[in-house]
Parts: structure tokens; sequence; C-alpha cells
């Protein structure tokens, strides 16, 4: 028996009939997935598309707001919203205006308009940033701030938390095990040794990242100011004050990516908690979900930056290749929907209330768990919630991993989707956005409550 305290048995009988009622309830997924296996590989347009717990992709038809309906027809709520890039809704009414506005104006010509210049003074009131620029995915911009974090400091190791993610970042793609850094199970297609100059240490674990810094070789650690990606791993009072006064002492940076932990308020963890990182990354949500992604730095960063650019271009004859940047960068089309988000869905007054929906379900899903006795936790970070199947919230990337029990996992989500929910995939993640109402809320509570008590009904 696994953390849960649920038997295998009784999890494998719920999704036997769970896997029948998808596929009773869905003829025409069913349809358009024997045509996507002869023009798709793996009959989806992104692998992991055939990861969720649905016996077939799940086709979506269209989406509004807090809701979505697929090819079949069935309504749903949606509380995954496209795992943060849809965390404000989908196709918000400011997001939808600006696609309209900038759709006869030119979508991308490689150069800057009114709207970069505003985006970046939003940007900077917001976070508390100087300095601003655009990539296409958060992968991107992590990828981007490695190169620059490196160019400045001169050294080469990068430093990341155990269960981080941070986009397919190679230099992410690790785990600790054992107190060694090794390649992230799975990885596909790796050529390069990255444990050469990756460098991993637990969450919430002061005494190792001082030794993991010790040596002097670490140009930036890259982190999240909670661990969102393996269920959820909040920090401990003090330790990011601790990691931030660890790190300067090390000559190395702090990079903080809010991707996610953009949940918790207008300007991330960094301005709730008045954090005070060298860079910031941020994608997904940030043009209200088209691809965008912005990352902001200091100005000594800045200062910095400029030096090493004349660097590298004395070396490069001038237009050296910095091996950042994509063509599509910044393109008008997403600079407008940028412009529109910071200024109108990204408010202190959406934050508002999708926190007070949050609140209500992370309320709701700790007396759900208190009434069934189950040995469960839940964990918040603003509009972000997370249960786990292990009694108290993890401390680190390790613990929150042995609280997996993925068949469970995929079995209760699953039985949400077949009445009209859906949740993130891969672990047990839900957000709030600004048209999710306190009846929607009560909805996944009740459902949760009758999928909980159809488990515990099955002989173990
Ligand atoms: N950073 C974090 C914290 C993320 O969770 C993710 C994606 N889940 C990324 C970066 C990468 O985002 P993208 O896939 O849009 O590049």
């Amino acid at each position: 028996m696994s953390s849960s305290g649920i038997a295998e048995s009784a999890v494998a009988s719920l999704a036997a009939g769970e896997r029948q009622r998808f596929l009773d309830r869905h003829p025409r997924c069913a349809e358009l997935a024997a045509r996507a296996r002869h023009a798709l590989f793996g009959g989806v347009p992104m692998h992991w598309m055939s990861d969720w717990s649905t016996p077939l992709p799940l086709f979506v038809e269209r989406a509004q707001g807090a809701r979505f309906v697929d090819v079949d027809g069935h309504e749903y709520i949606d509380f995954c919203l496209g795992d943060t890039g849809s965390m404000f809704g989908h196709s918000p009414a400011p997001i939808a205006q600006a696609l309209r506005e900038q759709a006869g104006n030119g979508l991308t010509s490689m150069l800057p308009g009114e709207d970069a210049v505003v985006c970046g003074e939003l940007l900077a009131e917001r976070f508390g940033l100087p300095y601003w620029q655009v990539t296409t995915t958060a992968t991107d911009a992590n990828r981007f701030v490695l190169r620059w974090a490196r160019a400045i400091t001169g050294r080469k190791v990068i430093l990341l938390f155990d269960g981080c993610y941070h986009g397919t970042v190679d230099e992410a793609m690790v785990r600790g095990r054992d107190g060694r850094t090794v390649h992230r199970p799975g990885l596909i297609g790796q050529a390069r040794n990255l444990t050469q100059h990756s460098r991993v240490v637990p969450f919430n674990d002061l005494a190792a990242l001082e030794a993991a810094l010790a040596p002097g070789d670490v140009a930036a650690l890259l982190c999240e100011p909670a661990l969102t990606n393996i269920g959820m791993v909040l920090p401990e009072p003090g330790f990011l004050a601790a990691v931030r006064e660890l790190t300067r002492r090390a000559g190395t940076l702090l990079i903080l990516d809010e991707t996610h932990t953009i949940s918790t308020g207008p300007g991330g963890c960094t301005r709730a908690w008045s954090l005070e990182p060298d860079f910031l990354t941020l994608g997904k949500p940030v043009a209200g979900g088209v691809p965008c992604a912005v990352y902001g730095c200091s100005a000594a960063m800045a200062q910095a930056m400029q030096l090493a650019r004349q660097h590298a271009s004395e070396q490069g004859h001038g237009h050296g290749h910095s091996g950042m940047g994509t063509t599509l960068s910044a393109n008008a089309l997403a600079m407008h929907c940028m412009r529109a988000s910071l200024e109108r869905v990204m408010t202190p007054a959406a934050y508002a209330h999708m926190l007070a929906m949050a609140a209500r379900l992370a309320a709701g899903l700790r007396a759900l768990l208190a009434r069934h006795a189950l040995p469960w936790s839940v964990n918040e970070l603003g509009a972000r919630c997370e249960f786990q199947f292990c009694a108290t919230p993890p401390q680190n990337g390790a613990e929150a991993e042995a609280a997996f029990h993925d068949s469970l996992q995929q079995a209760l989500h699953l039985y949400l989707i077949n009445r009209g929910i859906l949740i993130t995939p891969f672990h047990n993640m839900t957000l709030c956005c600004p048209d999710t109402s306190a009846a929607d809320v009560d909805r996944l509570l009740a459902v949760l409550d009758e999928a909980l008590s159809a488990l515990l009904a099955i002989p173990g």
C-alpha cells in the first residue's frame, strides 16, 4: 500500500469502469483519435498529450472563461487552465480584442513598436526589476538567462532544486539521487553529460545549498520560489531569505522562475514576499495564452550584460550570434496581447477573485479529506491548490515524489473528467481563474467527494 492509504485493487476497479464510461460517452473523440493515428505521431500533435488519464485524447471544440466543450458536446469546468497558460480564463475579452486589433496590422517584423515600450514599463512597475527582454516561451526565457548568467560570472555550473521543472532547458533535466546529480529519467536523445555543469540540491535544505555553493563555481541558482511541478512544495519560513543571502555571498546569481508562482499575485512571489532576484522569468499566461514570455533583470545585471555583449561582439566582428533569440520573439501580435494582458487581464481585481475561489477550494478539500479520514494534505499558493497523497505537506522534491500514486491520481482525474471537471494532469493541481464561480468550486468538491466515496466503498 502506498502512502495514499488506498489499495491498488480498488483503484484498478474504479479506473476500469471509468475508462469504459469515457469510451461510451465519446464516439466523436474515438473517431478523431482513429484518424489522428494515421497523421500524427502517437495520434496527438505533441506526444505527451497521450499521457492524460483518458483512454483516448479528449478533443476540445471550444473554450471560453472557466469552461470548455469537447467534440462530443460535453461541457467541462476547467481547473487545469492549460497548466497556467490560461490562468486568467480561456480567451479573455481584452485578449480577443487585442487579437482582432492586431490581426490586420502586421503580425511579425523583427522590429519593435510602442507596445514593447509600454510592456517594459508595466513589467518594471509590476515586478520592481528595471530591464526586460521578450521571448516566445518560458523555456526560452530560462535558457537565455542561463547564458547571461554564465557570461556575467564567468562560471559554468547551474544549481537547481531536486524535482524542479523549468521547461525543456537542458541544464534543468537533472535529478538528485543519494546526494548525487543524475540525468532525469525518461530523457530522450541526450548526448551531452548534463551532470558536468548542473548540480542539484534538495529544496528547503540550507546546509546542502551552502555545500553546493562552496566550490565557488556556480553561476546561478535557477529556481521557483515554491516547487510546483512535482506536486507542490512550499518554502519553509526564512528559507528564501537565506537562499538570497547564501547566493549573494557566493557570487552566485539568483534567477526566480515565476511562470507558475505568478498565481500568487500580480507581482508573483517576488513582490508578495519581497524577494530580490537578479533575474526573473515568466511565460505561459503573460500574453493571455498567446505564446510569449519575458525575463527581467536588475540594473547591475543589465550593466554586466552590456559588457558581455561588447566582449562578444568584439570577438564576433560586431554582429555575432549570441545564442539567444528566436525569429518570432517579441512579435507584434504577442506584444499587443501582452500589453492587453498586463493592462486589463492580470489585474489586482482578477487576483482578488481567483485567490478567494482558491481559498474556498483549499478549505473544502481539507474538510473533504478529513471527512473521509484520508492521510492526504493540501497546499495553496494564491490561485493554485494541490492535494497530495501524504499526511503532511512534503518538504522537498523527493518527499513529494514519494507521495505519488499515479494509478490513483489517474483514476480520480478520469472520474472527474467523466463528470465534466478537468484538473491538471500528472499531479493534483487546480487553478481558479476570474470566471471560476463558487458554484464551480463546490461542484468540484462534490464530485471528488463522490469519487472518494466510490473508491472507499470498493473492498480493498
Ligand atoms: N517554468 C516553469 C516553472 C514551468 O512550470 C514551465 C512549464 N510547465 C516552464 C518554465 C516552461 O514553460 P514552456 O513550456 O511554456 O516553455
